[in-house]
């Protein structure tokens, strides 16, 4: 309705304007090209919702592929890419932000010549393919329909009433991913589940649909969860429902705290990976790591977390700790540090490493007459380990013992 338009546009005129700027570019872009186009998704669901989002989606009613193209002409620090298969097209800025145009069609056709129902159905069915109703609108964006809403399937009252609700009921077996993304957005928004979609949710769980899932895919949901700022409660939703143990084949001590949620809002991805594992002994984490597919840094992370904690379960010299900590990623060392069981072991080797005041370094040694090799790293290694152990406490000191074992070794 005209009311409805109008506030859109008052939602898009509150919009960054560099937002606003690309939408008019995809505006004049639909006329040159005259074909149809929408922003879609996530985009629409923010903007009602008055959030702030990153990436915008559209949906050309033609060639996505050639619709980037032209509108490549307005966007000069764009980089194009296409996926012609998919008749999708990506224009990427040097911030890292991204518009993604599709196509509800693949080929080209001209506008003037496609009948509007045609066109409509398409749209739909676009549309329809959506995960969720909150999340299967669209806003034209051409002249003369510019912020009317395209809502087929109720998704603006879901929003209204906080509900998250799918478009049809074989939707969690057509995509089991779509529970995770379930779970993400109701938590994300304080959003209930409508009561059919909560059904369907646990009995695609107990059916095993899962099973469906790549290992690939489900690690790309969980890894979408952890970089949420409400990612605990997200955790123990999952946990609740029995999600992630179907997932693992066995009931794992995940740990989602709430207890932390303040804290945790500044925690990196590693750190928050890690701590949410740190409940579980080291053959669970273990056969954790081949159910999920981690980039590098975080499976080497979680493997030296395994191998610093069963370390520390041994009783270590302070200057044992005080090597295994300076290796260890600093990320492993804060998960560790706030577990009870280390906790005081380590600040202690933290205290300890505080009083280490060294001014010598390789170049000094060099000039009191050490050659170049091996030797200076192990003298180095001996004068932090002195100052760590309270031998020596003042640079001179240093200097005195550092001359000594120097002249010891010629
Ligand atoms: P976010 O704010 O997390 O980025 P988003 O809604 O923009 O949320 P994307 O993953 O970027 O999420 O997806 C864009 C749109 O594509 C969604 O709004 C939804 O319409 C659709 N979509 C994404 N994943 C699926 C899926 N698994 N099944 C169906 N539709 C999906």
């Amino acid at each position: 309705s005209a009311a409805i338009r109008q506030d859109i546009l008052d939602l898009i005129a509150h919009l960054p304007e560099e937002v606003q700027k690309v939408l008019e570019a995809v505006r004049d872009t639909a006329e040159e090209e005259q074909c149809s186009v929408y922003v879609v998704g996530g985009f629409v669901r923010d903007l009602l919702l008055s959030v702030p989002t990153q990436d915008l989606d559209f949906v050309v009613e033609g060639s996505g592929g050639q619709f980037a193209q032209a509108l490549m002409k307005r966007m000069p620090n764009g980089k194009l890419t296409q996926h012609i298969t998919f008749g999708t097209a990506q224009i990427i800025f040097p911030d890292g932000s991204h518009l993604d145009i599709a196509s509800t069609r693949w080929e080209h056709y001209s506008f003037p010549g496609a009948l509007p129902q045609v066109e409509e159905s398409c749209l739909r069915d676009d549309l329809f393919r959506r995960d969720f109703t909150i999340n299967s609108m669209a806003i034209c964006l051409n002249t003369d329909r510019f912020g009317e809403l395209v809502d087929y399937y109720g998704g603006k009252q879901d929003l209204q009433q906080g509900k998250i609700r799918f478009l049809h009921n074989i939707s969690f077996i057509d995509d089991p991913t779509r529970m995770i993304r379930a779970i993400r957005f109701a938590e994300r928004y304080y959003f209930s589940f409508a009561k059919e979609t909560l059904d369907a949710l646990y009995t695609a769980i107990e059916t095993g649909v899962l099973g469906k899932l790549s290992v690939e895919r489900f690690s790309e949901e969980m890894l979408l969860i952890l970089k949420e700022n409400n990612y605990l409660a997200m955790g123990q939703t999952l946990v609740k429902c029995g999600l992630l143990n179907a997932w693992f084949g066995k009931e794992l001590a995940w740990n989602f705290n709430l207890d932390d949620a303040e804290e945790s809002v500044n925690w990196s991805l590693n750190i928050r990976w890690l701590s949410s594992v740190s409940r579980m002994d080291s053959a669970e984490i273990e056969s954790l790591l081949e159910r999920v597919c981690l980039n590098k840094s975080l499976r080497d992370e979680t493997i030296h977390y395994i191998h610093l904690r069963e370390s520390l379960k041994e009783s270590l010299s302070l200057s044992e700790m005080d090597r295994l900590l300076t290796k260890a990623p600093k990320e492993v060392v804060f998960v560790l540090a706030r577990d009870e069981s280390y906790k005081h072991k380590i600040s202690e080797c933290l205290k300890a490493a505080q009083r280490i005041n060294m001014s010598l370094d390789g170049k000094a040694l060099i000039k009191m007459g050490v050659k170049q090799g091996p030797e200076i790293g192990k003298i180095l290694d001996r004068v932090r380990m002195a100052w760590l152990e309270g031998k020596i406490s003042t640079t001179e000191e240093e200097q005195l013992m550092a001359r000594k074992w120097v002249k010891a070794q010629r």
